[in-house]
C-alpha cells in the first residue's frame, strides 16, 4: 500500500512541476552550449524587493520549476527571481558565458553563489547605459569560470515592463565567439540588404515621385529599426546612453511599421475607396490609431503602451495579409508578390518560434529566420514595386504614343483644312482681282463715255473744263505758255434752217474730224464746247504755234466740201485764240473770256478768220485784240 502511494506521488511529481524541484544542470564541456530553460526555477516576489538572503532561504517547494524550453511568463507587474543550478562534473575548468538572450529586460540583477558563497553580483538591463555592461554585447553576458567540481547557483532578479522572457544559455566562450561570427554576419547581411533597399527605393522615389516608394521606404525603415530595438542592436550602436528611449523605440517603430505598411498596402495592392470601401476605411482607421500610438509611444510609458501596440500590430499584420489574399483572388498581379513577401516574413517568425520550441533543428538558418524572411520579403516587394513602376511607365508611354498619334492626325487634318481654306482664299482673291480688273475696264469705258461727246467723238465740255483748269495750274507752276482756241461755225443757224438739223449734225462731225487732224500732240485737247462751238487746248504752246494750228484748222474746214444731195457745200469757222503765260493758278475764266472776245472780234471782222487776243502782262488787265 505504502509502495503504491509513493509511486503515485512520484508520478504526480513528474506531471505537476510544482511538486518537484528542477534538477541542477550539468555542464558538459564537449557540448559548447547549453540551454538552461529546462533547469530554471522561478519565484514571484510578493511585495517589495526581496534580498538575496531571503531568496536563498526560500523553501525548495516555493521555487516553481519552469520545465519548458523557454522561460516566458508574459506581461505583468510582478518581479521574478530565477534560479538555476549548474554543476561541472568534468575534468576541465572552462571560461563560460551566461547569456540572457532577451535584451529589452529593464533591470536584471545577477548573483553567482559558488559552493554556498556569493562570489559575484552584477546589475544589468537596458536601464543601465550600454557601456556599463560586463561585455559590450546586445544580449546580457556574464563571464564565469566553472572549475571542475564547482556547483554554482545563479540567481537572477528581473524587474521589467517588457514581456518576462529570460532565455538563459550557458556557452563555452570559444563556441560563443564562433556562433557569434555567423550571427553577426547574418545580421550584417540583413541590415545591409535593408539599407540598400531603403536607399534604392528612396532614390527611385526622388527620381519618379511615386508615393508608393516613399511609404515603402517608411515601412522598410521602421521594420529593421523595430527589430534592431527588439534585439538590442540599436541600443548598442545607435543610442547606447538613451535608456528611456530604448524602451519607447520599440513602441514607436512597431506602430510606424503598421502605419507605413498600411499606407503602402493601400497603394500597392490598390485597396482604394472605390475598390474595397470597407477594407479601405478599416485600414485607414488602423493607420490613424497606429500613427497616434507612435506619437504617444514617445511619452507614455512602455508598460502602458506595449499591449495596445501588440493588438494593433496583430490586427495590422492579419489585416494586411487578408488584404493581399483578397486582392490576389481579385487577380491583382501585385498582390501575388505581396502575399509571397508576407509569407516569407511570417514564415521567418514561425520558423524561429518552432526552433525555439525545438520542433525544428537549431541552426544558422532557423536562428536567423526572421531576418532572412524579412530580407527576402523586402527584396521581393522592392522588385514588385519596380516591376509595377515599369509596367505603369510602359502603359503611360503607350498612352502618350497614342495621344501623339491622335495629335498628329488632328494636326494633319488642320493643315489640310488650312490649305483648302488658303486655296479658297487665293481663288477668291483671284476672282476679286479679275472682277476688279473687269470693273476697272468698265469704269474706264464709263469714264471715257462720260467724257466723250456722243455726236462728234471729241471730248465733251465736262472733260474739257477739268483738263483746262489742271493745264492752267501746270502752266502757272512751270511758267509755260498755254493757248486756247475757241471755234464757232459761221452762220450755222441758217445752215440748219436750210438743210435741217440732221445734216447740221453731220456737218458738226465733219468739222470735228477736221479739228482732230491738227490736234496731234499727246497733251493737246480738242473738245465740243456746246452747240456748234469747239475748243482746242494747246499746253506749252506759244502764240505763233497756236495761230498756226488755228489757221490750219480754219483752212482745212474751209477746204473740205460737204455733200448734201447733189450739192457740195462749204463751211467756214471763226476762231478766237488766246495765248498766255498764266500769272495765277485760277486763270481759266479770264483766258476763256479773252478767247471768246477774240472770237467775237473775228465774227465782227467778217467771219472765216483767226483773231488772236493779246492778254495783258498783268492778268487783271483787259486783253488787247490784234
Ligand atoms: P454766226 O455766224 O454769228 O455764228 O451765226 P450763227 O447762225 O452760227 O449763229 P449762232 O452761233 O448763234 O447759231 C447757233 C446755231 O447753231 C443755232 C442752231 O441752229 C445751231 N446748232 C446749235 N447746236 C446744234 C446742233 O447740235 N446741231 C445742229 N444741227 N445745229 C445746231
Ligand atoms: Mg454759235
Ligand atoms: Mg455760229
Amino acid at each position: 500500500m505504502n509502495k503504491a502511494i509513493v509511486q503515485l506521488m512520484l508520478i504526480l511529481a513528474a506531471v505537476w512541476p510544482g511538486w518537484a524541484s528542477a534538477q541542477p544542470a550539468t555542464w558538459d564541456s564537449q557540448s559548447g552550449r547549453m540551454e538552461l530553460s529546462r533547469f530554471v526555477e522561478y519565484w514571484a516576489e510578493p511585495s517589495g524587493p526581496a534580498t538575496l538572503e531571503t531568496v536563498r532561504n526560500l523553501r525548495e517547494n516555493q521555487w516553481q520549476p519552469n520545465g519548458k524550453d523557454s522561460v516566458s511568463l508574459g506581461y505583468g507587474d510582478e518581479v521574478y527571481w530565477f534560479r538555476v543550478r549548474i554543476g561541472n562534473q568534468g575534468e576541465t575548468s572552462d571560461p563560460l558565458f551566461l547569456e540572457i538572450g532577451y535584451p529589452v529586460l529593464d533591470h536584471v540583477e545577477i548573483y553567482l553563489v559558488n559552493n554556498g558563497e556569493l562570489t559575484e553580483q552584477h546589475i544589468l538591463g537596458d536601464k543601465q547605459p550600454f557601456h556599463d555592461r560586463l561585455v559590450d554585447h546586445r544580449n546580457f553576458l556574464v563571464p564565469l569560470t566553472l572549475s571542475s567540481g564547482d556547483n554554482i547557483s545563479v540567481y537572477v532578479r528581473v524587474d521589467t515592463s517588457s514581456s518576462m522572457q529570460v532565455p538563459l544559455t550557458l556557452w563555452d566562450q570559444a563556441d560563443y565567439y564562433v556562433a557569434e561570427q555567423s550571427r553577426s554576419m547574418f545580421e550584417g547581411l540583413y541590415y545591409g540588404i535593408v539599407l540598400v533597399m531603403i536607399l534604392y527605393n528612396l532614390f527611385v522615389y526622388i527620381a519618379v515621385g511615386e508615393r508608393s516608394f516613399l511609404y515603402y521606404v517608411g515601412y522598410i525603415s521602421a521594420m529593421p529599426l523595430f527589430l534592431a530595438s527588439l534585439h538590442g542592436v540599436s541600443f548598442q550602436y545607435l543610442w547606447p546612453e538613451a535608456t528611456r528611449w530604448n524602451d519607447q523605440a520599440i513602441i514607436v517603430f512597431l506602430n510606424l511599421v503598421i502605419l507605413f505598411g498600411g499606407a503602402f498596402s493601400i497603394r500597392f495592392i490598390n485597396v482604394s475607396r472605390t475598390n474595397h470601401p470597407i477594407m479601405n476605411r478599416l485600414t485607414l482607421s488602423l493607420m490613424v490609431v497606429a500613427g497616434l500610438m507612435a506619437l504617444a509611444g514617445i511619452l507614455v510609458p512602455y508598460r502602458l503602451m506595449i499591449l495596445p501596440t501588440i493588438v494593433v500590430a496583430f490586427l495590422g499584420c492579419t489585416g494586411m495579409l487578408l488584404l493581399s489574399i483578397v486582392r490576389w483572388i481579385k487577380k491583382d498581379l501585385a498582390a501575388r508578390y505581396y502575399t509571397l513577401a508576407w509569407f516569407f516574413m511570417l514564415f521567418g517568425g514561425i520558423v524561429l518560434a518552432l526552433s525555439k520550441f525545438t520542433m525544428l533543428p537549431r541552426n544558422l538558418l532557423t536562428e536567423n529566420a526572421t531576418q532572412v524572411g524579412s530580407a527576402i520579403g523586402v527584396i521581393l516587394l522592392s522588385v514588385a514595386l519596380a516591376d509595377r513602376l515599369n509596367k505603369e511607365k510602359k502603359r503611360s508611354f503607350e498612352a502618350q504614343q497614342r495621344l501623339l498619334q491622335e495629335e498628329r492626325k488632328a494636326r494633319l487634318a488642320q493643315e489640310k483644312s488650312l490649305r483648302i481654306q488658303r486655296e479658297a482664299n487665293t481663288l477668291l482673291e483671284q476672282r476679286v482681282h479679275e472682277r476688279t480688273q473687269d470693273l476697272e475696264v468698265v469704269n474706264d469705258q464709263l469714264r471715257e463715255l462720260s467724257s466723250t461727246d456722243a455726236l462728234t467723238g471729241l471730248k465733251n465740255r465736262g472733260h474739257f473744263d477739268r483738263a483746262f483748269s489742271s493745264a492752267v495750274v501746270k502752266a502757272y507752276r512751270f511758267g509755260q505758255p498755254l493757248s486756247l482756241l475757241l471755234l464757232d461755225i459761221d452762220h450755222f443757224k441758217k445752215f440748219n434752217d436750210t438743210y435741217g438739223h440732221l445734216v447740221g449734225d453731220d456737218c458738226l462731225q465733219m468739222v470735228a474730224n477736221c479739228i482732230r487732224q491738227y490736234v496731234t500732240r499727246p497733251e493737246d485737247l480738242a473738245a465740243r464746247y456746246g452747240g456748234e462751238e469747239f475748243v482746242v487746248l494747246l499746253p506749252d504752246t506759244p502764240e505763233e504755234g497756236a495761230l498756226r494750228v488755228a489757221e490750219k484748222i480754219r483752212q482745212e474746214i474751209e477746204r473740205t466740201g460737204f455733200r448734201v444731195s447733189e450739192e457740195v457745200l462749204h463751211l467756214t469757222v471763226s476762231i478766237g485764240v488766246c495765248a498766255v503765260c498764266p500769272h495765277e493758278a485760277d486763270a481759266t475764266k479770264a483766258i476763256f473770256c479773252w478767247a471768246d472776245e477774240a472770237l467775237y472780234e473775228a465774227k465782227g471782222r467778217g467771219r472765216n478768220q483767226v483773231v488772236v487776243s493779246e492778254p495783258p502782262p498783268v492778268q487783271d488787265a483787259r486783253p488787247a485784240i490784234v
